[in-house]
């Protein structure tokens, strides 16, 4: 299990929940998701290539106000 999520653009670490309420996780549909950083909204869509999530696409897109903290 993932004990926390970092964001790569401000080092932010986001401790887990068991529904992701801490990445505001949006699910778009089977295979697509989106999480983003609460801390500089950065943002993450992940789309699996197929269900068993083994491979897929990563887009991060960083927010353009970097807001650097802890690291
Ligand atoms: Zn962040």
């Amino acid at each position: 299990m993932n004990k926390g999520w970092k964001c790569t653009n401000c080092g932010h670490i986001h401790p887990a929940t068991e529904n992701l309420e801490e990445l505001s996780f949006e699910r778009f549909d089977a295979l697509t998701s989106k999480t983003s950083c609460q801390n500089c909204g950065t943002y993450t869509i992940q789309r699996a290539f197929d269900d068993r999530f083994q491979s897929g696409h990563f887009l991060i897109v960083k927010a353009r106000n970097r807001i650097r903290k802890g690291l």
